[in-house]
């Protein structure tokens, strides 16, 4: 069962429709693939039960048209966990919906394949999720970004309505268009009007009855949407950008889902982003430390001059203000950057350094020190004697 995700199958290949498959065609594929393996059919057989469960995980993705933009877009790494869809959802239990469905048809009880069925008014489109990549930088200064996303649109043959070119919908008759059947019921307490789905257009109010060969009837068809999106500055990892009106078209007249654009910010090796400020570390050699010295600063508007003080000790964290990452409401103000210069002890220093180091702290060898007296090195001050050592 470990190996079960490394071989896991393609989606369409296990329900055996192509990828364009419409909603109906992968309803007809699913029914047959879960009548055939069904464990009530199979008693005992665990290949049979392992099939079972495979159709129906195959049918819950791509029988949600967000699950299967996903799908589409990365397979089955946007469902494993961690995955950029949040996925997660396997093992919580199928729409037991389309099977019951099924299976009152089987046996008779009611319902059954044409008839009855589930209400199908105005219904909006569903809000469609897709991940982009963005660079450090990007993400800091904003940038326009080209995606293409699969997602139920407009039919353009019947323009949305189903009926086939040169005939149009009717009204439905039994409920006047309404979508909506009035019934009087009679209880202990007189009659009651109750109100339910027209049964005759299953709410859609309207009877096709020459449906369009493109969307057959269902005035929706999948495509390959391409936007552009504006991608503000300072926008942060994980930040969804909200496109009213671009996600899939409703059913029945039901109005335009919408497009959410979740960013990925690719880690930067100098820089790390902490809200609107941005952290570095700066390496700064110790004889700069100790004498202080003009330092070239990376920020990301370019370099920065910056006066590292006599006396810098290690680890000393120095902030340049208004250097950071705009503000997302108000891209005028910014985070600073936060500098810690790291002061480098070096590991490969000559024996003359590693001498004048030793009788500037003081423990030069016997030797070392009286030939020192003697020479001119004691005259220099502790600034001559550090900048003696930087040239070697
Ligand atoms: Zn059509
Ligand atoms: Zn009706």
């Amino acid at each position: 069962m470990v190996s079960k995700l490394a071989e896991k199958r393609d989606y369409y290949e296990v329900l055996g429709v192509s990828k364009n498959a419409t909603e109906a065609e992968l309803k007809k594929a699913y029914r047959k693939m879960a009548v055939k393996y069904h464990p009530d059919q199979n008693p005992g057989d665990k290949e049979a039960e392992a099939k079972f469960k495979e159709v129906n995980e195959a049918y819950e993705v791509l029988s949600d048209s967000q699950k299967r933009a996903q799908y589409d877009q990365f397979g089955h790494a946007a469902f494993e966990q961690g995955g950029m869809g949040g996925g997660g959802f396997y093992g919580q239990g199928f729409d037991m919906g389309d099977l019951g469905d099924i299976f009152s048809s089987m046996f008779g009880f009611g319902g059954g394949f044409g008839g009855g069925g589930r209400k199908s008014g105005p219904r909006r489109g569903k809000d469609i999720n897709v991940n982009i990549q963005l660079s450090f930088e990007e993400a800091i200064f904003g940038c326009k970004k080209e995606i293409s996303v699969a997602m139920y649109d407009e039919c353009e043959t019947c323009h949305g309505t189903g009926a086939k070119e040169g005939t149009h919908a009717e009204s439905c008759p039994k409920c006047n268009g309404t979508g909506q059947e009035r019934f009087v019921q009679q209880s202990m307490f007189g009659a009651v009007t109750s109100v339910r789905t027209c049964s005759q257009c299953h709410g859609t109010g309207k009877i096709i009855k020459e449906p369009c060969g493109t969307c057959r009837g269902t005035g929706r068809v999948r495509k390959t949407k391409k936007y552009e999106v504006n991608v503000p500055k300072g926008i942060d990892n994980g930040q969804t950008i909200r496109l009213s009106g671009k996600g899939e078209i409703g059913e029945n007249g039901g109005g335009y889902g919408d497009l959410l654009v979740t960013v990925y910010v690719q880690p930067n090796r100098v820089f790390v982003r902490k809200g609107y400020d941005i952290y570095c570390d700066v390496p700064i050699t110790f004889v700069q430390a100790a004498l202080g010295a003009e330092i070239t600063i990376k920020t990301i508007d370019g370099e920065q001059k910056y006066t590292v003080k006599p006396g810098t000790q290690p680890d000393t964290v120095v902030t340049l203000r208004g250097v950071g990452v705009p503000n997302l409401r108000n891209p005028k103000v910014r985070g600073n950057q936060i500098v810690t210069l790291k002061v480098k002890i070096p590991t490969d220093m000559s024996e003359r350094q590693k001498e004048l180091l030793r009788q500037f702290y003081g423990d030069a060898p016997a030797g070392a020190a009286s030939a020192a007296k003697g020479g001119t090195d004691d005259k220099k001050t502790f600034s001559e004697k550090m900048k003696d050592f930087f040239k070697e």
